[in-house]
Order: structure tokens, then C-alpha cells, then sequence
């Protein structure tokens, strides 16, 4: 059998020397298999993980009815992806290729062995992720997105996938010969784009994250049911934080997130500034690894999950989520950030996601590779998208409202704006009206001396955020006069009519104790990854406390 990963084939398949499977057989059993016989299948969850102790264990990729192979396991090799830590179903498909003995381990014993083992914790995460960026890259997953890139549904659905790490496959209705005969297939017309096959069985018409979710079971392993110690809101940076913190100091804790890990630090294209990446990090690497870092600590994390209410009456606290389902927890962490500020523009919400964005990835800078762009603000995420597409080859004007960008962007940016020719800042200049039928296709803008409508069809609106704490009204937690969550020593006694407690509110404490607030949606945060990284680790302790109290 061939197998296709060649190159990486050491890393990505490492064979367990002796004394490490004799570390791993006291967690499992040993297994005898026959020639043939499927070990797992594609869409099985809470899955075991494989030792090959002899004989020959082949992975493969079912698509479609036909099977694309992964690799030929032989003694020592193991199997698994990020998906085993999770408890999600799998992609791959395992068939015993020459008969011969697994070690199998339940998913409970591999999470002992990676939270205990270091040896075997660094191997198997190494494995692991380079394992599902090999899936990523060959597009093997099990959901193909059939879409537009004229459609704002289309960018949701594929950002939602790409932000979680899902692996997919995407076909454009007006670029790919192939998408009719797809689309007469499943008996779907043009209109009904985007449509999203999910395990290429189940078709879904412009599914919401939250259906899409389920129909992909990335949230097969959570239980709703369970009372946890900490429920954090929110799986951006502060969030994420606080979950692997909590969960690495033996707290049961639970993360909802309403669309996918990262928050808003995943949208960015490059965190030059975080504490130990010399070089930077894309956002979305960072999410990635915070994310596998909690699940490894044993954090479950639900994706696709909005929290709408918290009740605060009794103890539990109850956490009301979209689609009436609710949580129960001792204590929770707020960490559900902000949101960038929308202009009041005619048909702004129509061409969200065709010419019009709220961040600069990878994805967006593909779409306007060559072409003149507006970037509109003159704080650090502007500057950072800025030199971003400058660099993808994209000819940018930065707007600003105020006169310059000396008062509100870090030096260092400033000054890579300054030295790229491919960069225009307009000062004292603002958008006035966007036009286009389906997709942005002209801004009018106001500058000091004139007004004109530029050609220009991708706008990237970097205007200042909004906290995300509607959910909270009903519970009483002290809010600022723009919405963000006060704490510590900047409640007021006024804010705290029905403090029960002797003591004052901790710091990141809100106003209802043992509800704590991190990161951006904190009143007077500093807006940054490693403050809210700061805060979440932080608020772990203060959880403790109250949980002792
Ligand atoms: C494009 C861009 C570039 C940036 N670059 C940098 C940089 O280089 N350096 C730097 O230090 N900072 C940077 N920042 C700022 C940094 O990303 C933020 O300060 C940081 O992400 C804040 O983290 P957070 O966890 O507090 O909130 P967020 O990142 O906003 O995360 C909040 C999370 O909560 C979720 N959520 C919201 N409401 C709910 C709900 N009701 N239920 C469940 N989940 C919910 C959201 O979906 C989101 O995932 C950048 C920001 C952007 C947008």
C-alpha cells in the first residue's frame, strides 16, 4: 500500500520503543485481531487508541466509496489525531492488514497517560497535530461545502470550519465544473447555496454553526448534564487560559464557545507581540495549540454553544445556552470579549463576507490578492491587517477619522506602514457609502478637501469593539457605561445592592461573587492577548478561593 505523508513520516508516525509501550500497557489491554477486521470506522466517537504490537494496521480516508490511504501502522506505530483527545468521531477508517496483537487503550487511560507522561505526552501531541494538519491539507474530512464566494453564508460555514480545524472539502459553484453533477445528485438547485454535506450522507442548506456542529458530533463527548466546577463563557485567549489553568489544578471545567476557538485573537493574522514568538504567531496556531493544551489538562470545551442567560438566584449558577439547553456550575468565568464596532452603513449587513470584513486572514488576503483595499481605523488590529495585506500583495489606503496614527498604533507598525510603498494613509477621512448588487464593488469616501467613490471591493472595517455581555442583563452583573464588565476595586457600592458577602469583591471578581470577569469584555482591560491570557490564568486562583469559601 502506498502512503502519501512520505516526508513527514517519522514525526507524523513514530514507533514507541520498549520500555515506553511498557509505560503505556498499564492502562490498557492487549487485543488479538484477525486479517481484515475494521479496528474503528469513520464517525465512531469516544474511540480507543491503538498500540500495533505486531502485524500490520492500515488507516484510510473513506470518501465518497472509494478509500484514500493514510498509512500502513506496523509494531510500535499508534493511532490517533486531535480528535481521539476530544472524545469526537473520527475521520479515518482502521482495517487489521496482517493479522497480529493492538495494546488498546480507552480514552480515560490515554488522557492519564498524556496528563502524567511527559516522554509520551510530547510524542503523542506531535503526532497528533501533525497528523490533523496532514488531513487539513489534503482536505480529508468528512463535510464538503458547496458555496460561493459571492455569498456571506458561504464565508461563515467555511470560516466556522477552517477556525475549528475541521477538515473540508470546498467547491464553488461558479468556478468548478464538477458542483453540477454533485449538486443534481443530492437534488439541490444553485439557490440553495451554501449547502454543506455532512459525512457525505447528511445535506444541510445554509446550516447554522450550531447544526453544523451537531451534524459533525464536535460536541459528541460533552454531557450537559454534569454539574462543573468552573464554567467558562468564552474560548478566545482569556478563556482558553483559564480552562487549561483550571482544569491542569484538577477543576472540572467546561467551555462554551459560540463559534470557534481563538476569538478574536484566531481572526489575526499575526501576534508579533506575545510573550516568546520572537518571530510571531498566526492567531489561529496560537488557538490551536491553547485549545489542544486544555483538552490535554481534560477541559471539555463545547463549540457552537452561545450563552444567552445567566441566572444567578441560587447556587449552582445556571448558564441558559441558545437552542434551550442550560449548564450548571460553582463558579464562571466571563470570557466572552468584544466584538469590532459596525459603521451605520445602507446595506453593510448584505455584503458582510462579499467585500466587507471584520479581520484580515489568510483566507480574505487570498480573495483580494492584487487588488486596491480600504482598511478603515488606526488602532493596532488596523495597522496589523494593513501591513498583512500590504504584504499578500494587496494595494492598501488606511482611513483614519483622527489626523494621523501617532495617538492609537504601536510604533513598530507605524513605522512598517511608513516603509511599505503599498501602503496610502488618508487622515481626517471616513467612508460615506458602500454600493454593490451582490458583492462591495465601490466606496464613496470623505477626505478634508473632497469626496469621491473609489473603485475598491473589499472593505476591512477596524473600528473599536463592543463587549459581549447582552447575556448577562438579567443577573445583576455591574456593567460600565459602554457595556463591559466592572470588577474589583472599580465596582462602586452602588453596584453592589445585593452583595451578601463581609468581604469586598476580588480583583476580576464582578458584583455576584464567584462570577468573575476576564479579558476584553473587562471594564478598563488593556485589549491585549497576553493581558487577557494574564487575567484568565489569574481569575483560576480567585476561583479556588471562592470555591473554598
Ligand atoms: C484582527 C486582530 C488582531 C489582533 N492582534 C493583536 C496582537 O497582535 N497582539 C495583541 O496582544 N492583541 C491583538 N488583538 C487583540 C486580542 O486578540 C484581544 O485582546 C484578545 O483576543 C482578547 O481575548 P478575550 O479572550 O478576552 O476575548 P475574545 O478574543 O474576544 O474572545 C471571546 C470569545 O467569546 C466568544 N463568545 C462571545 N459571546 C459568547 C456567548 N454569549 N457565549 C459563548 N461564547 C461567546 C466569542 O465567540 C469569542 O470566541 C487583535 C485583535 C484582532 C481582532
Amino acid at each position: 500500500m502506498s502512503e502519501p505523508y512520505i516526508e513527514r513520516r517519522s514525526e507524523m508516525f513514530p514507533a514507541l520503543n520498549p520500555a515506553q509501550l511498557d509505560r503505556l500497557a498499564r492502562f490498557g489491554h492487549r487485543r488479538s485481531v484477525p486479517a481484515g477486521e475494521i479496528v474503528f470506522d469513520q464517525g465512531d466517537a469516544r474511540g480507543c487508541f491503538y498500540v500495533v504490537l505486531s502485524g500490520a494496521l492500515q488507516v484510510v480516508h473513506p470518501a465518497d466509496g472509494r478509500e484514500d490511504p493514510i498509512a500502513l501502522l506496523s509494531a510500535g506505530e499508534f493511532t490517533g489525531e486531535i480528535n481521539l483527545l476530544s472524545g469526537r468521531r473520527t475521520l479515518v477508517r482502521t482495517r487489521m492488514h496482517m493479522s497480529g496483537e493492538l495494546l488498546e487503550l480507552p480514552l480515560e487511560g490515554l488522557r492519564k497517560v498524556v496528563q502524567g507522561d511527559a516522554d509520551l505526552s510530547e510524542i503523542f501531541l506531535r503526532a497528533f497535530v501533525l497528523r490533523r494538519l496532514a488531513l487539513i491539507g489534503k482536505t480529508a474530512g468528512d463535510a464538503v461545502v458547496i458555496g460561493s464566494s459571492h455569498s456571506a453564508g458561504t464565508l461563515r460555514i467555511r470560516e466556522f470550519l477552517t477556525r475549528n480545524g475541521h477538515p473540508h472539502a470546498y467547491l464553488d459553484v461558479e468556478r468548478d465544473s464538477t458542483v453540477q453533477a454533485l449538486l443534481d445528485r443530492f437534488a439541490l438547485r444553485v439557490e440553495d447555496v451554501p449547502v454543506v454535506i455532512c459525512a457525505y450522507t447528511k445535506v444541510l442548506k445554509n446550516p447554522t454553526n450550531e447544526e453544523l456542529a451537531d451534524c459533525l458530533g464536535l460536541n459528541a463527548s460533552v454531557d450537559l448534564s454534569d454539574v462543573r466546577d468552573l464554567l467558562v463563557v468564552g474560548a478566545g485567549p482569556a478563556g482558553l487560559a483559564a480552562a487549561v489553568y483550571g482544569a491542569s489544578e484538577g477543576l472540572k471545567v467546561l467551555v462554551v464557545e459560540t463559534s470557534a476557538p481563538g476569538g478574536q485573537a484566531g481572526s489575526s493574522s499575526r501576534i508579533e507581540n506575545y510573550l516568546g514568538f520572537p518571530t510571531g504567531i498566526a492567531g489561529a496556531q496560537l488557538a490551536g495549540r491553547a485549545f489542544t493544551q486544555a483538552e490535554k489538562f481534560g477541559a471539555e470545551v463545547a463549540i457552537a454553544r452561545s450563552a444567552v442567560r445567566l441566572r444567578c438566584a441560587r447556587r449552582p449558577f445556571v448558564v441558559e445556552l441558545a437552542g434551550e439547553r442550560e449548564v450548571k456550575a460553582r463558579a464562571v468565568v466571563i470570557a466572552t470579549g468584544a466584538q469590532y464596532r459596525k459603521l451605520p452603513l445602507e446595506g453593510l449587513s448584505r455584503l458582510e463576507g462579499s467585500g466587507i470584513y471584520y479581520g484580515a486572514t489568510p483566507m480574505e488576503a487570498k480573495l483580494c490578492e492584487g487588488q486596491e483595499v480600504i482598511v478603515v481605523g488606526g488602532g493596532n488590529s488596523a495597522g496589523q491587517a494593513a501591513v498583512f495585506l500590504a504584504g499578500k500583495g494587496c494595494r492598501v489606503h488606511v482611513l483614519v477619522r483622527g489626523p494621523g496614527l501617532a495617538d492609537s498604533m504601536s510604533r513598530y507598525l507605524i513605522q512598517r506602514i511608513e516603509e511599505s510603498p503599498a501602503v496610502t494613509v488618508h487622515p481626517r477621512t471616513v467612508v460615506k457609502e458602500i454600493a454593490g448588487q451582490d458583492a462591495l464593488e465601490k466606496v464613496r469616501v470623505e477626505g478634508p478637501d473632497k469626496s469621491q467613490w473609489m473603485p475598491v471591493r473589499h472593505l476591512f472595517l477596524m473600528t473599536g469593539a463592543e463587549p459581549h455581555t447582552a447575556w448577562l442583563r438579567d443577573c445583576g452583573v455591574a456593567l460600565d457605561d459602554k457595556g463591559f464588565v466592572k470588577t474589583g476595586q472599580d465596582l462602586r457600592p452602588e453596584d453592589l445592592p445585593r452583595w451578601p458577602l463581609q468581604r469586598s469583591p476580588w480583583l476580576l471578581e464582578t458584583s455576584v461573587p464567584g462570577v468573575f470577569a476576564v479579558g476584553d469584555v473587562r471594564s478598563g482591560s488593556i485589549k491585549r492577548v497576553a493581558s487577557a491570557v494574564g487575567e484568565g490564568s489569574t481569575s483560576v486562583h480567585l476561583v479556588h478561593r471562592f470555591l473554598a469559601e
